[in-house]
């Protein structure tokens, strides 16, 4: 299957791609995770997204689509992939649409993280991730095992830089602005399943299923 995770920041996308990705064996490409890594390792790509990452705000679709492009040759994406938080422009939608048409194969189906702003800001300042799997838990939600400590490799947790109320006022605009055209983008063509993304972890995995099925 070849999917795409849309939603606003804490919908739950990333909770639920690690899920989905074992249930049918797909590769998982969060572009949020790969500009972090990138980030972090100070590559010339991290130094570039840097600044607009901080401020809560889009990286360039040129950046985004380069990594993406290089990311699917990956022989774990040819049999299907999941695309976390990508694409989060039209444009970068319609980038992956020449790329796709080039493999003669198309996306399967769009799964949009419907949720009200308003529960958002709790989940995101609550959230904590294992940086180099991505796993993400929450203080209230999700706690790991021990506070502070991934459950799997018992590495340290961390809170991302751009998980404050401040920085999420300008990750919402950007979602509202730039991302809901692309979920009318893939509407008009039929590929758009709503979640009940507010439920519970367990209530929208099930939501999950049952649109893949
Ligand atoms: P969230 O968990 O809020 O959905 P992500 O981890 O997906 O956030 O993204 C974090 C940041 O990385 C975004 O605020 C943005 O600056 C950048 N980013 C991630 N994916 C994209 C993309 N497809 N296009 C542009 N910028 C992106
Ligand atoms: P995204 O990848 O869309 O930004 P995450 O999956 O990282 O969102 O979820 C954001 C935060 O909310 C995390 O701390 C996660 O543990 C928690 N969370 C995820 N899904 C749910 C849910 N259905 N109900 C309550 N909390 C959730
Ligand atoms: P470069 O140094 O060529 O700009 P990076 O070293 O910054 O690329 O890449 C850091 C990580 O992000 C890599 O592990 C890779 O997965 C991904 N990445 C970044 N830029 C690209 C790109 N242009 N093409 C493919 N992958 C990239």
């Amino acid at each position: 299957k070849r999917l795409i995770l849309i939603g606003p920041p804490g919908s739950g996308k990333g909770t639920q791609s690690p899920i989905i990705k074992d249930d049918y064996c797909l590769c998982h490409l969060a572009t949020g995770d790969m500009l972090r890594a990138a980030v972090a390792a100070k590559t010339p790509l991290g130094v570039k997204a840097k600044e607009a990452m901080d401020k809560g705000e889009l990286v360039s679709d040129d950046l985004v689509v380069g990594i993406i492009d290089e990311a699917m040759k990956k022989p774990s994406c040819q049999k299907g992939f999941i695309l976390d938080g990508f694409p989060r422009t039209v444009v970068q939608a319609q980038k992956l649409d020449e790329v796709l048409d080039k493999q003669g194969v198309k996306v399967d189906k769009v799964l949009n993280f419907a949720i009200d702003d308003a529960i958002l800001e709790e989940r995101i300042t609550g959230r904590w991730i294992h940086p180099s799997s991505g796993r993400s838990y929450h203080t209230k939600f999700a706690p790991p095992k021990t506070p502070g400590v991934d459950d799997v490799t018992g590495e340290p947790l961390i809170q991302r830089k751009d998980d404050t109320a401040a920085v999420l006022k300008s990750r919402l605009e950007a979602f509202h602005k730039q991302t809901m055209p692309v979920i009318d983008y893939y509407a008009k063509k039929g590929l758009v399943a709503n979640l009940h993304a507010e439920k519970p972890p367990k209530e929208v995995t099930a939501e999950v299923q049952k649109v893949l099925s």
